[in-house]
């Protein structure tokens, strides 16, 4: 089941990256890309808003794909400072990630928020990636399955199908931090993910699920072993070329 799933390792750049550093990056991974040829795996990026389309332009033809970082519920409006996913697309997205913990934490989103994106991005034409994660103080409560399904069934919007959803499984403590569940923790959320999934959609065993959460090229291989794993989400090793390809290779 597993390898009908294609594998995609994604990139968050979050907020790092001007130009000439991010247009050496993407043309590094384009050509790493071109160079490997792996037609079995999926690339994205995702840089900054700001730097969306020339980043789009400069992987042009490598097969990576390139994405947004959040985007409003809302097709335009008067919404100071924010993106619609149809903007995304207009620069060249063609997905985005909603959900992240840091806008969870730092703009105090919502389930029913991060619901109402994913449904924005399917409007404009382009795949959420939708991420969920306990916090520390959950995990160590024993919480962590009980808060990914109340995230699942808030967050995942009604209609998703496998073809127009995908889902990051990120422990907020594991984030940025060095700290990685065991696989066999990786393997039971997953699994738990998929079944809750199950519950919402007609083909949840087909909806690929990522793993985020200090992923680098050192811990890919293993971490991308864990069951029912399909790819990852990657924040700072998604800024060097090398290690963002190397995780790429452990696909
Ligand atoms: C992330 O922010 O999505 C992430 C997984 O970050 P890092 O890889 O740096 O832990």
């Amino acid at each position: 089941m597993a390898r009908t799933r294609r594998p995609l390792i994604a990139g968050n750049w979050k907020m790092n990256g001007l130009r000439a550093d991010a247009l050496a990056l993407a043309g590094e991974l384009a050509s790493g890309m071109k160079q490997a040829g792996w037609n079995d795996r999926e690339l994205l990026i995702c840089p900054p808003a700001t730097l969306l389309a020339a980043v789009a332009e400069a992987v042009k033809g490598s097969g990576v794909f390139v994405g947004g970082q959040d985007c409003h519920a809302k097709a335009s409006g008067a919404h100071t400072g924010d993106l619609s996913a149809e903007m995304l697309r207009d620069a060249g997205a063609s997905h985005v990630i909603v959900g992240h913990s840091e806008r969870r934490t730092d703009h105090r989103e919502t389930d029913a928020v991060v619901r109402a994106k994913a449904e924005a991005a399917w409007r404009a034409g382009i795949l959420p990636v939708v991420c969920i994660g306990e916090t520390l103080a959950e995990r160590e409560a024993g919480r962590t399955l009980g808060v990914l399904e109340a995230q699942l069934s808030g967050s995942v919007p009604a209609g998703a199908t496998a073809a127009k959803l995908v889902v990051a499984y990120e422990p907020v403590w594991a984030i940025g931090t060095g700290k990685t569940p065991t696989t066999a923790e990786v393997a039971a959320a997953h699994a738990h993910i998929r079944k809750v999934l199950g519950s919402l959609m007609a083909d949840a065993g087909a909806v690929r699920l990522l793993y985020g959460g200090s992923v680098k090229g050192s811990n890919a291989v293993e971490l991308l072993a864990a069951g029912d794993v399909d790819g990852a989400l990657v924040g700072g090793a998604s800024l060097k070329a090398d290690e963002f390809l190397a995780i790429a290779k452990a696909a």
